[in-house]
């Protein structure tokens, strides 16, 4: 039996011949296939103006340049997201507030951000995890405490709130095509947008901070990047969003099998899952928590036998508060204790458009045989 691995992005011949082309033209860097992927993802959020760059890290960090987020001022995080979030706020010089998430949802507890928030809270910075943010109470918080948002949407491109697509709403949103997100462009990141005025400062700061002036000279007002996408990946980018909402469903599918053949399992109960009403998920993750105390043993050796089983896991995340960057500035564990256990428990089963209900079935047969044996 081949091997399963927990993520795979769906490449068809089409999208192969739609690259080559690119390639054959001999216009692969920025220029009309960029500005068409833009254009496909504006309307997909509404009409407001995106801007793709070489990867969501990328526009994360220009998108606290933009909002001119820097030393003196706070950004609040939560504890339990993948690493760039505090990576990034750091770079800029700016101070990392941690909150804890909620341990079903993932997404970051919000009553807790309000009571982090103080006179020098500039932004806040929420990851859309096992259920997408809820939009209007996003939009609540702002308002209440006068501050800007950036969603951390790379596992979300595809979800859906009562309002609309995840980046149709809310102030400034990041999207990722890495591999292993719901769409890919091999690396790449997106940024949606409040307006014109912010896509120049992005257009700016994602290209050596050049500006044209009318002599047909160039000037730098701004210390500018290099986070300027090709159009090689827009071109990929452009065919796998046409396939964006049949993947998402196929996920949905294969989630929700997931929890007809966990269901009634004595070591996975339910509160060890995902919640399983998730309107609007894009199921980038299947995330369980496993039973160590029960299982007498690590994750490490949970992951070992699954491999050798013939079947790929991953862990999300790690507690970004717990790296060394972090604790070196004094975190500590029993801080956030969701985002701990989570830390701790947590693995990623095989999922992806393309595996089949049969896949499903036999990763859940294998992680049983493997947790009986160690139970045992
Ligand atoms: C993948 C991921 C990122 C980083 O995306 P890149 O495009 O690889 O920079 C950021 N946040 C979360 C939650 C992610 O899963």
């Amino acid at each position: 039996m081949s091997f399963l691995p927990f993520a795979r992005p769906t490449i068809d011949e089409a999208m192969i011949a739609a690259v080559a082309d690119t390639l054959r033209s001999r216009w692969i860097v920025t220029g009309p296939r960029v500005a068409a992927f833009e254009k496909a993802l504006s309307e997909r959020f509404g009409g407001r103006p995106v801007r793709a760059l070489t990867s969501a890290t990328a526009a994360m960090q220009v998108a606290l340049e933009l909002l001119g987020i820097g030393p003196g001022d706070e950004v609040i995080i939560p504890a339990q997201s993948f690493f760039v979030t505090g990576n990034v706020v750091e770079r800029s010089g700016a101070t990392a507030v941690f909150v804890d998430v909620d341990l079903g949802s993932r997404n970051i507890d919000l009553a807790q951000a309000a009571a982090a928030v103080t006179a020098k809270t500039r932004l806040l910075f929420p990851t859309h995890y096992n259920a997408p943010l809820d939009p209007d109470v996003l939009d609540a918080f702002a308002r209440r405490h006068k501050l800007r948002i950036l969603e951390d949407a790379a596992l979300a491109i595809g979800s859906r709130t009562p309002r609309g697509p995840v980046g149709a709403t809310g102030d400034i949103v990041s999207f990722s095509f890495h591999p292993n997100k719901n769409m890919t462009t091999i690396e790449g990141g997106a940024l949606a947008l409040n307006d014109e005025r912010e896509a120049a400062i992005v257009d700016e700061l994602r290209f050596h901070g050049i500006k044209r002036l009318p002599d047909g000279t160039r000037d730098v007002e701004r210390a500018g990047v290099k986070y300027n996408f090709s159009d090689v990946s827009a071109r990929l980018g452009l065919a796998q969003l046409a396939h964006l909402e049949d993947w998402c469903r196929a996920r949905a599918r294969l989630a929700q099998r997931y929890f007809e053949c966990l269901a009634g399992d004595d070591l996975l109960v339910p509160e060890r899952l995902p919640p399983r009403d998730n309107p609007g998920h894009s199921w980038n993750m299947f995330t369980v928590l496993l039973p160590l105390q029960a299982l007498r043993s690590t994750r490490k050796a949970f992951m070992d036998a699954m491999h050798k089983e013939g079947i790929g896991t991953g862990v999300s995340y790690e507690a970004i508060h717990l790296t060394t960057l972090f604790r070196n500035k004094g975190f500590r564990e029993g801080m956030f204790p969701a985002s701990e256990r989570i830390a701790r428990e947590t693995v990623t089963l095989p999922l992806f458009p393309e595996m089949r209900e049969t896949d499903v079935e036999r990763v859940c047969e294998s992680m049983k045989r493997v947790m009986r044996r160690k139970a045992a």
